[in-house]
Protein backbone atom coordinates (compact mmCIF):
# COMPACT_ATOMS: atom_id res chain seq x y z
CA UNK A 1 0.00 0.00 0.00
CA UNK A 2 1.40 3.19 -0.61
CA UNK A 3 2.64 5.25 2.02
CA UNK A 4 0.46 8.60 2.63
CA UNK A 5 1.88 11.81 5.09
CA UNK A 6 -1.00 11.58 7.41
CA UNK A 7 -2.41 15.48 8.46
CA UNK A 8 -5.04 14.35 10.17
CA UNK A 9 -5.79 14.49 13.52
CA UNK A 10 -4.94 10.82 14.41
CA UNK A 11 -4.58 8.02 13.26
CA UNK A 12 -0.87 9.23 13.15
CA UNK A 13 2.08 8.25 11.00
CA UNK A 14 4.46 6.30 13.47
CA UNK A 15 8.32 5.71 13.65
CA UNK A 16 9.31 2.63 12.32
CA UNK A 17 10.25 1.30 16.00
CA UNK A 18 6.91 1.31 16.86
CA UNK A 19 5.34 0.09 13.94
CA UNK A 20 7.76 -2.54 14.27
CA UNK A 21 6.53 -3.29 17.64
CA UNK A 22 3.60 -4.67 16.37
CA UNK A 23 5.20 -8.44 15.39
CA UNK A 24 6.59 -8.58 19.15
CA UNK A 25 4.46 -11.92 19.04
CA UNK A 26 1.45 -13.73 19.69
CA UNK A 27 1.06 -13.59 23.45
CA UNK A 28 -1.56 -14.62 26.10
CA UNK A 29 -2.84 -11.53 28.21
CA UNK A 30 -3.19 -14.16 31.40
CA UNK A 31 0.77 -14.39 31.25
CA UNK A 32 3.32 -12.94 32.79
CA UNK A 33 4.78 -11.33 29.76
CA UNK A 34 1.78 -9.20 29.46
CA UNK A 35 1.53 -8.31 33.33
CA UNK A 36 4.91 -7.00 32.29
CA UNK A 37 3.87 -4.75 29.52
CA UNK A 38 0.95 -3.27 31.82
CA UNK A 39 3.08 -2.77 34.45
CA UNK A 40 5.25 -1.14 32.63
CA UNK A 41 2.86 0.87 30.01
CA UNK A 42 1.37 2.31 32.96
CA UNK A 43 4.17 3.27 35.07
CA UNK A 44 5.94 5.09 31.83
CA UNK A 45 2.76 6.68 31.58
CA UNK A 46 2.72 8.51 34.71
CA UNK A 47 6.64 9.32 34.79
CA UNK A 48 5.36 11.18 31.26
CA UNK A 49 2.55 13.33 32.44
CA UNK A 50 1.88 12.72 36.23
CA UNK A 51 4.98 11.93 38.10
CA UNK A 52 3.15 12.40 41.51
CA UNK A 53 0.01 11.73 43.15
CA UNK A 54 -1.80 9.68 40.38
CA UNK A 55 -2.32 6.71 38.62
CA UNK A 56 -3.34 5.44 35.45
CA UNK A 57 -5.44 3.52 34.01
CA UNK A 58 -5.57 1.61 30.12
CA UNK A 59 -7.89 0.71 28.19
CA UNK A 60 -8.51 -1.01 24.88
CA UNK A 61 -10.38 0.90 22.96
CA UNK A 62 -10.32 4.52 20.72
CA UNK A 63 -10.09 7.67 22.85
CA UNK A 64 -14.10 8.03 23.45
CA UNK A 65 -14.14 4.82 25.60
CA UNK A 66 -11.23 6.63 27.65
CA UNK A 67 -13.44 9.78 27.69
CA UNK A 68 -17.04 7.66 28.14
CA UNK A 69 -14.99 5.45 31.19
CA UNK A 70 -14.00 8.66 32.78
CA UNK A 71 -17.43 10.91 32.15
CA UNK A 72 -19.84 7.54 33.43
CA UNK A 73 -17.45 6.28 36.67
CA UNK A 74 -16.90 9.79 38.02
CA UNK A 75 -19.80 10.85 39.28
CA UNK A 76 -21.85 9.68 42.60
CA UNK A 77 -25.66 9.16 42.44
CA UNK A 78 -27.25 11.89 41.68
CA UNK A 79 -24.38 14.20 41.22
CA UNK A 80 -24.20 16.70 38.28
CA UNK A 81 -21.77 17.49 35.57
CA UNK A 82 -21.13 20.77 33.86
CA UNK A 83 -20.18 20.00 30.19
CA UNK A 84 -18.28 23.31 28.89
CA UNK A 85 -18.95 22.84 25.37
CA UNK A 86 -17.42 24.57 22.32
CA UNK A 87 -17.16 22.25 19.50
CA UNK A 88 -18.26 18.15 18.96
CA UNK A 89 -16.36 16.76 21.75
CA UNK A 90 -17.49 18.85 24.60
CA UNK A 91 -21.00 18.13 22.85
CA UNK A 92 -19.81 14.08 22.93
CA UNK A 93 -19.36 14.05 26.84
CA UNK A 94 -22.51 15.49 27.26
CA UNK A 95 -24.04 13.07 25.02
CA UNK A 96 -22.23 10.70 27.07
CA UNK A 97 -23.64 11.96 30.72
CA UNK A 98 -27.33 11.81 29.13
CA UNK A 99 -26.99 7.76 27.81
CA UNK A 100 -25.59 7.42 31.00
CA UNK A 101 -28.42 8.83 32.90
CA UNK A 102 -26.73 11.72 34.55
CA UNK A 103 -27.85 14.99 35.01
CA UNK A 104 -26.55 17.42 33.21
CA UNK A 105 -26.25 21.38 32.77
CA UNK A 106 -23.92 22.72 29.89
CA UNK A 107 -22.44 26.38 28.99
CA UNK A 108 -22.24 26.35 25.30
CA UNK A 109 -20.14 28.77 23.42
CA UNK A 110 -19.64 29.22 19.63
CA UNK A 111 -16.70 27.03 18.27
CA UNK A 112 -14.61 29.66 17.89
CA UNK A 113 -14.96 30.95 20.90
CA UNK A 114 -13.17 29.92 24.40
CA UNK A 115 -15.00 29.31 27.59
CA UNK A 116 -14.76 32.17 30.05
CA UNK A 117 -13.92 31.06 33.44
CA UNK A 118 -16.05 33.79 35.20
CA UNK A 119 -18.73 32.01 34.23
CA UNK A 120 -17.76 28.79 35.18
CA UNK A 121 -17.42 30.71 38.22
CA UNK A 122 -20.48 31.84 38.95
CA UNK A 123 -22.17 28.46 37.46
CA UNK A 124 -20.51 26.66 40.10
CA UNK A 125 -21.37 29.39 42.82
CA UNK A 126 -24.83 29.23 42.18
CA UNK A 127 -25.62 25.48 41.57
CA UNK A 128 -24.00 23.16 44.39
CA UNK A 129 -25.70 19.82 42.75
CA UNK A 130 -22.59 20.08 40.16
CA UNK A 131 -20.28 17.70 41.31
CA UNK A 132 -17.32 17.60 38.32
CA UNK A 133 -16.82 19.73 35.80
CA UNK A 134 -16.48 18.44 32.22
CA UNK A 135 -13.89 19.98 29.16
CA UNK A 136 -11.98 19.18 25.95
CA UNK A 137 -8.57 20.95 26.41
CA UNK A 138 -7.91 21.27 22.53
CA UNK A 139 -11.46 21.04 20.40
CA UNK A 140 -10.38 18.87 17.44
CA UNK A 141 -13.80 20.35 16.14
CA UNK A 142 -11.67 23.81 15.35
CA UNK A 143 -7.89 23.49 16.84
CA UNK A 144 -9.18 25.41 19.74
CA UNK A 145 -7.14 25.44 23.16
CA UNK A 146 -9.27 25.78 25.77
CA UNK A 147 -7.81 27.88 29.27
CA UNK A 148 -7.46 24.26 30.94
CA UNK A 149 -5.37 26.15 33.67
CA UNK A 150 -7.57 29.10 34.43
CA UNK A 151 -10.73 26.77 34.70
CA UNK A 152 -8.82 24.29 36.69
CA UNK A 153 -8.57 26.83 39.50
CA UNK A 154 -12.16 27.82 39.23
CA UNK A 155 -13.34 23.98 39.31
CA UNK A 156 -10.16 23.39 42.30
CA UNK A 157 -11.45 26.66 44.29
CA UNK A 158 -14.97 25.69 43.97
CA UNK A 159 -14.03 21.99 45.43
CA UNK A 160 -15.68 20.47 42.17
CA UNK A 161 -14.38 17.61 40.49
CA UNK A 162 -12.57 18.57 37.34
CA UNK A 163 -12.36 15.99 34.67
CA UNK A 164 -10.39 16.92 31.36
CA UNK A 165 -10.70 15.29 27.53
CA UNK A 166 -7.27 15.66 26.69
CA UNK A 167 -7.37 13.22 23.49
CA UNK A 168 -5.85 15.47 21.29
CA UNK A 169 -3.68 17.85 23.56
CA UNK A 170 -1.86 15.26 26.26
CA UNK A 171 1.77 14.98 24.29
CA UNK A 172 1.54 18.14 21.82
CA UNK A 173 0.34 20.63 24.49
CA UNK A 174 1.67 22.23 28.06
CA UNK A 175 -0.49 19.95 30.47
CA UNK A 176 0.65 19.54 34.15
CA UNK A 177 -2.29 17.65 35.61
CA UNK A 178 -1.82 18.41 38.90
CA UNK A 179 -0.63 22.53 38.51
CA UNK A 180 -3.84 22.43 36.59
CA UNK A 181 -5.91 20.54 39.01
CA UNK A 182 -7.30 17.89 36.68
CA UNK A 183 -8.72 15.03 38.27
CA UNK A 184 -8.89 12.68 35.58
CA UNK A 185 -7.74 13.03 32.84
CA UNK A 186 -8.47 10.60 29.32
CA UNK A 187 -6.21 10.58 26.26
CA UNK A 188 -5.60 8.26 23.85
CA UNK A 189 -2.34 6.19 22.03
CA UNK A 190 -2.79 7.46 18.83
CA UNK A 191 -2.53 11.21 18.59
CA UNK A 192 0.32 12.99 20.21
CA UNK A 193 1.10 9.68 22.20
CA UNK A 194 2.29 8.29 18.69
CA UNK A 195 1.26 5.16 19.07
CA UNK A 196 -1.10 2.75 16.97
CA UNK A 197 -5.48 2.65 17.39
CA UNK A 198 -6.70 0.35 19.58
CA UNK A 199 -5.15 1.61 23.30
CA UNK A 200 -6.20 4.83 25.68
CA UNK A 201 -5.69 5.54 28.96
CA UNK A 202 -7.49 7.90 32.20
CA UNK A 203 -5.22 9.21 34.56
CA UNK A 204 -6.67 9.74 37.89
CA UNK A 205 -6.30 11.46 41.03
CA UNK A 206 -5.35 8.57 43.50
CA UNK A 207 -7.59 10.26 45.93
CA UNK A 208 -10.52 9.94 43.47
CA UNK A 209 -9.94 6.56 42.27
CA UNK A 210 -10.49 5.58 46.22
CA UNK A 211 -13.74 7.44 46.42
CA UNK A 212 -14.70 5.92 43.11
CA UNK A 213 -15.02 2.73 44.16
CA UNK A 214 -18.31 3.43 45.92
CA UNK A 215 -19.79 5.05 43.22
CA UNK A 216 -22.98 3.27 41.00
CA UNK A 217 -21.71 1.22 37.62
CA UNK A 218 -23.40 2.60 35.25
CA UNK A 219 -21.38 0.34 33.10
CA UNK A 220 -19.08 -2.93 33.70
CA UNK A 221 -16.95 -2.54 30.36
CA UNK A 222 -16.73 1.60 31.19
CA UNK A 223 -16.19 1.36 34.47
CA UNK A 224 -12.47 2.68 35.60
CA UNK A 225 -12.28 1.04 39.22
CA UNK A 226 -13.24 -2.41 38.06
CA UNK A 227 -10.21 -1.97 35.22
CA UNK A 228 -8.01 -0.37 38.05
CA UNK A 229 -9.00 -2.95 40.68
CA UNK A 230 -7.06 -5.46 38.45
CA UNK A 231 -4.69 -3.54 37.02
CA UNK A 232 -3.39 -2.65 40.44
CA UNK A 233 -3.35 -6.54 40.50
CA UNK A 234 -1.03 -6.53 37.03
CA UNK A 235 -4.01 -8.16 35.64
CA UNK A 236 -6.92 -7.02 33.05
CA UNK A 237 -10.38 -7.84 33.28
CA UNK A 238 -10.96 -8.23 29.53
CA UNK A 239 -8.84 -9.04 26.52
CA UNK A 240 -6.75 -5.95 25.48
CA UNK A 241 -5.66 -5.16 21.98
CA UNK A 242 -1.98 -6.49 23.04
CA UNK A 243 -0.25 -5.39 19.63
CA UNK A 244 -1.43 -1.85 20.45
CA UNK A 245 -0.24 -2.15 23.32
CA UNK A 246 3.08 -3.12 22.37
CA UNK A 247 3.13 -0.17 19.77
CA UNK A 248 1.97 2.13 22.44
CA UNK A 249 4.91 0.65 25.12
CA UNK A 250 7.66 1.52 22.17
CA UNK A 251 5.59 5.10 22.04
CA UNK A 252 5.84 5.84 25.01
CA UNK A 253 10.14 4.94 25.37
CA UNK A 254 9.96 7.45 22.44
CA UNK A 255 8.40 9.98 24.06
CA UNK A 256 10.45 9.71 26.95
CA UNK A 257 13.24 9.62 25.00
CA UNK A 258 12.83 12.81 23.49
CA UNK A 259 10.77 13.98 26.44
CA UNK A 260 7.06 15.48 27.15
CA UNK A 261 8.63 19.00 26.96
CA UNK A 262 10.83 17.95 24.02
CA UNK A 263 7.35 17.10 22.09
CA UNK A 264 5.55 19.82 23.18
CA UNK A 265 8.22 22.29 21.84
CA UNK A 266 8.40 19.96 18.21
CA UNK A 267 4.78 20.54 17.83
CA UNK A 268 4.92 23.98 18.90
CA UNK A 269 7.57 25.02 16.08
CA UNK A 270 5.70 22.55 13.25
CA UNK A 271 2.60 24.41 13.71
CA UNK A 272 4.63 27.80 13.60
CA UNK A 273 6.42 26.81 10.26
CA UNK A 274 3.27 25.23 8.78
CA UNK A 275 0.87 28.35 9.19
CA UNK A 276 4.04 31.42 8.53
CA UNK A 277 3.25 29.13 4.72
CA UNK A 278 -0.29 28.80 4.97
CA UNK A 279 -0.02 32.77 5.48
CA UNK A 280 2.40 33.16 2.34
CA UNK A 281 0.43 31.16 0.15
CA UNK A 282 -2.59 33.53 1.72
CA UNK A 283 -5.08 31.46 2.99
CA UNK A 284 -7.16 32.57 5.82
CA UNK A 285 -7.31 31.06 9.37
CA UNK A 286 -10.74 30.41 11.39
CA UNK A 287 -8.69 31.07 14.83
CA UNK A 288 -6.59 34.08 15.81
CA UNK A 289 -2.98 33.07 16.90
CA UNK A 290 -3.51 33.13 20.61
CA UNK A 291 -6.47 30.44 20.59
CA UNK A 292 -4.94 27.66 18.16
CA UNK A 293 -3.41 24.70 19.39
CA UNK A 294 0.38 23.30 18.95
CA UNK A 295 -1.09 20.60 16.77
CA UNK A 296 -4.24 21.73 14.11
CA UNK A 297 -4.81 24.40 12.08
CA UNK A 298 -8.30 25.28 10.23
CA UNK A 299 -8.22 26.96 7.00
CA UNK A 300 -10.46 28.74 5.32
CA UNK A 301 -11.62 27.08 1.88
CA UNK A 302 -10.10 29.06 -0.89
CA UNK A 303 -13.24 30.30 -3.59
CA UNK A 304 -13.68 28.20 -6.16
CA UNK A 305 -12.10 24.94 -5.10
CA UNK A 306 -14.21 22.34 -3.00
CA UNK A 307 -13.03 20.58 -0.17
CA UNK A 308 -12.84 17.09 -1.93
CA UNK A 309 -10.99 18.41 -4.85
CA UNK A 310 -8.59 20.22 -2.58
CA UNK A 311 -8.32 16.44 -0.54
CA UNK A 312 -8.00 14.51 -3.51
CA UNK A 313 -5.60 16.58 -5.18
CA UNK A 314 -3.15 16.40 -2.02
CA UNK A 315 -3.87 12.73 -1.85
CA UNK A 316 -2.26 12.06 -5.09
CA UNK A 317 0.35 13.80 -3.64
CA UNK A 318 1.05 12.08 -0.99
CA UNK A 319 -0.61 14.16 1.86
CA UNK A 320 -4.25 13.22 3.58
CA UNK A 321 -5.65 16.34 4.73
CA UNK A 322 -9.02 16.75 7.06
CA UNK A 323 -12.16 18.02 6.56
CA UNK A 324 -14.20 20.38 8.40
CA UNK A 325 -17.14 18.89 11.17
CA UNK A 326 -20.70 20.06 11.32
CA UNK A 327 -21.61 23.34 10.56
CA UNK A 328 -17.73 23.91 9.35
CA UNK A 329 -17.86 21.20 7.23
CA UNK A 330 -18.13 22.93 3.83
CA UNK A 331 -16.31 26.58 5.31
CA UNK A 332 -13.19 24.95 5.94
CA UNK A 333 -10.48 22.13 5.79
CA UNK A 334 -8.02 21.20 8.77
CA UNK A 335 -4.43 20.12 8.78
CA UNK A 336 -2.84 18.58 11.49
CA UNK A 337 0.83 18.15 12.59
CA UNK A 338 0.65 15.28 14.76
CA UNK A 339 2.91 12.37 14.76
CA UNK A 340 6.05 11.07 13.74
CA UNK A 341 6.96 13.85 11.03
CA UNK A 342 10.02 16.05 10.24
CA UNK A 343 9.61 19.86 8.87
CA UNK A 344 10.82 18.45 5.64
CA UNK A 345 7.33 16.42 5.40
CA UNK A 346 5.74 19.91 6.06
CA UNK A 347 7.51 21.37 3.94
CA UNK A 348 6.86 19.00 0.88
CA UNK A 349 3.37 19.68 2.05
CA UNK A 350 3.57 23.28 1.51
CA UNK A 351 4.80 22.47 -1.73
CA UNK A 352 2.21 20.05 -2.83
CA UNK A 353 -0.21 22.86 -1.82
CA UNK A 354 0.89 25.81 -3.71
CA UNK A 355 0.81 23.52 -6.62
CA UNK A 356 -2.60 22.50 -6.13
CA UNK A 357 -3.52 26.18 -5.20
CA UNK A 358 -2.16 27.07 -8.04
CA UNK A 359 -4.72 24.54 -10.58
CA UNK A 360 -1.14 22.49 -11.19
CA UNK A 361 -1.71 18.99 -12.32
CA UNK A 362 0.24 15.62 -10.07
C1 LIG B 1 -10.04 12.28 18.54
C2 LIG B 1 -10.76 12.83 19.71
C3 LIG B 1 -11.64 12.07 20.49
C4 LIG B 1 -12.10 10.69 20.13
O1 LIG B 1 -11.18 9.85 19.74
P1 LIG B 1 -11.49 8.48 18.98
O2 LIG B 1 -10.16 7.83 19.11
O3 LIG B 1 -11.86 8.80 17.57
O4 LIG B 1 -12.56 7.77 19.69
C5 LIG B 1 -12.17 12.63 21.64
N1 LIG B 1 -11.88 13.88 21.99
C6 LIG B 1 -11.07 14.67 21.26
C7 LIG B 1 -10.80 16.06 21.72
C8 LIG B 1 -10.49 14.17 20.09
O5 LIG B 1 -9.68 14.94 19.36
Amino acid sequence: MQQYILLNPGPVNVSPRVRQALLRGDLCHREEEFSDLLAMVRANLLQAFAPQGYTAVVVSGSGTLAVEAMVSSALTEGGKLLVINNGVYGDRMRQMAEAHRIPTVELSYAWTEAPSPEQIESTLRNDPTIAAVALVQHETTTGLLNPVTEIGRVVRQAGRLFLLDAVSALGGEDLDVMRDSVDLCACTANKCIQGQPGVAFVLVRNEVMAAMQDYPRRSLYLHLPLHWEAQERRSIPFTPAVPAWYALDAALDELLEETPAGRVERYRQAARFLRAGFAELGLSFLLPPESRSNSLTSLVLPQGISYPRLHDDLKQRGFVIYEGQGKLRTDIFRVANMGHLTLDDFRLFLDALKDVLSGGRP
